[in-house]
């Protein structure tokens, strides 16, 4: 009998789970997409069982799993002609698209009017039918020869289009944009427009029209006369389409946000003293209402009550007043396309991927135990948040399991940003990816990219290699000593001005580095010079400019205000 490898994705799952406002549209996504995937593959269980399905990506142990740690790709083989193959794979899609087509339910349960659901359902259904695209590719597996297969599959798949022609009656925003009827008619079709509209007038597109979290979709609710109306906005803040809604959603009424992440830690520590306070006060509303008003600045800006902002400045007297940050970590294994088609020449796919899935299951213990929330860990990619004071070691711990259970030849990059809990969650995942791809540039890879961002938006950043994590836990304790000053990093650059970002004088550098330091009241000074002086590894003082962000971010780090 026959054998076919079959490849199905959901393509650009980034854009599915990554555009998010606010923490619970990234855990919505994050959960809906393996949901889906598992719905898919469950289908082939019982073929499984009687050998007809072999599963290679992912491991058949996770497909019976309930853990959610599935990547958006998977490769498998299944028996028989090729018609009963192309059967089993379309029955496969449509439980896929029943799993996505909950989210109307979704939808439903959320706008208790039911008047304004049937107004719009149509338009629902059509945002979220088409919101997520599945593609599939087979090819027979001649003489055994699996990669050949492979190499058919990945193709067909990267050429099918992930596009579909949109349905006239549902174009977003059509009857709106006719508004803009002058500026329509300069364009080819609806899509140019779209296109090209953005760059001409961004607010038009993004802000009037267009939903606040991905942008592509239709607001839920506007209308030609209204186009800023919108049924979601009531009880959300953000004007949404049907999907972005149903995902935000997705997984009951989570009201955790990234502050709870940033106090994670010092809350689990403080938490009962804090309550107390407000409870004297008569507030413990205001503390479960929003985690927001344990921050001074913002219970001031509120003017809520001043007796209850003075006891709790008394106490974080006492305590240290409550973190501001937190920190996303992205990573995934370096090279992983390659060495997954190596995999498959070689006939050693279902040891790497068993090692994967390995992984992929500890890495919720150990964001766990630095109390931080795994978004997702499939295959070789987590995405993981942590309060500032755990981030690195948490970051630390996730990529030495890497290592230890994939083995020397594998290595791992990451993007770690350490934001304000006020900055857009949008702009910093966007970061966090940026930062993750800025590692992979670095020579031989391995690394990870650390950026902190202020409420001001001020920020510095710098790639450390895995292999020196050590070396730069040491300079944190340096510049961790009180009498280690911001300052001292400030005048250094002011001193090193002539020579950024890049020099060939080295020596002039070094001597300049070495007389600010002698110049400063810091204790432990000539311990540092001598660490500056012998750790090349850190500081090549060819590349002053490279020194002085790593001495920011590790400062800021240290000091973790
Ligand atoms: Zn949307």
């Amino acid at each position: 009998m026959a054998k076919y490898l079959v490849k199905i994705t959901i393509p650009s799952i980034q854009d599915i789970i990554v555009r998010s406002r606010k923490l619970k549209d990234l855990t919505g996504g994050s959960k809906l997409i393996p949901t889906i995937m598992k719905s898919g593959l469950k289908t082939l269980e019982n073929d499984n069982n009687e050998k007809k399905v072999e599963f290679i990506i992912p491991t058949d142990d996770v497909i019976k799993g309930d853990d959610l740690n599935i990547t958006n790709v998977a490769y498998f083989t299944i028996e028989g002609e090729k018609e009963q193959v192309i059967e089993k794979v379309k029955h496969m899609k449509e439980e896929m698209l029943k799993g996505l087509n909950t989210l109307v339910d979704t939808v439903r349960r959320k706008i208790s009017d039911n008047k304004k659901f049937d107004t719009y359902e149509g338009l629902i259904n059509y945002q979220i039918k088409n919101a997520i695209n599945i593609v599939w590719a087979i090819s027979e597996i001649k003489d055994n020869n699996i990669v050949k297969a492979k190499n058919d599959v990945d193709v067909a798949v990267a050429n099918a289009k992930s596009s579909k022609e949109p349905d006239g009656k549902f174009i977003e925003g059509f009857n709106l944009i006719q508004k803009q009827k002058n500026q329509y008619s300069a364009f080819k079709n609806y899509q140019d427009f779209i296109e090209k509209a953005y760059q001409i007038t961004p607010e038009l597109i993004r802000g009037a029209y267009l939903c606040d979290v991905c942008g592509k979709r239709v607001i839920l609710g506007a209308t030609k006369n209204n186009f800023k109306s919108s049924i979601t906005e009531k009880d959300e803040e953000d004007r949404l389409c049907a999907f972005c809604y149903a995902k935000r959603h997705y997984h009951g009424e989570d009201k955790k946000s990234v502050v709870d992440v940033a106090l994670a830690k010092y809350y689990a520590k403080h938490g009962n003293k804090i309550r107390e306070i407000f409870k004297n006060h008569g507030k413990t509303d205001l503390l479960n209402d929003n985690k927001q008003n344990i921050y001074i600045e913002v219970l001031e800006n509120n003017e809520e009550d001043p007796a209850l902002i003075e006891s709790l400045k008394e106490l974080y007297k006492e305590i240290g007043k409550p973190p501001v940050y937190y920190a996303i970590v992205v990573m995934d294994g370096d090279s992983m396309g390659e060495k997954i088609s190596n995999a498959f020449e070689e006939n050693m796919i279902k040891d790497i991927t068993k090692k994967l899935s390995e992984f992929s299951k500890e890495i919720r213990k150990i964001v766990k135990e630095n109390s931080g929330m795994l978004i997702y860990s499939g295959g070789d990619d987590v995405l993981a948040l942590f309060p500032l004071e755990t981030a690195l070691e948490g970051y630390k711990e996730i990529v030495e399991k890497f290592k230890e259970h994939m083995g020397n030849d594998f290595t791992a990059s990451a993007g770690l940003v350490i934001s304000h809990y006020k900055i857009p969650l949008s702009y910093v995942l966007q970061e966090a990816r940026s930062a993750e791809s800025k590692a992979k540039k670095v020579d031989g890879k391995d690394a990870v990219y650390i950026k902190y961002i202020k409420h001001s938006f001020s920020s510095a950043e710098a790639p450390i290699k895995n292999d020196h994590l050590q070396l730069f836990e040491k300079l944190r304790s340096f510049v961790s000593d009180d009498d280690f000053t911001f300052g001292f990093i400030y005048q250094l650059q002011e001193l090193l001005l002539p020579y950024l970002p890049e020099t060939e004088d080295e020596k002039h550098v070094e001597e300049l580095t070495k007389y600010l330091i002698e110049k400063k009241p810091y204790k432990r000074k000539d311990d540092f010079a001598k660490f500056m002086s012998n750790t090349k590894k850190l500081f090549d003082f060819k590349e002053p400019e490279k020194i002085i962000n790593t001495l920011k971010v590790a400062k800021f780090i240290a000091s973790g205000v």
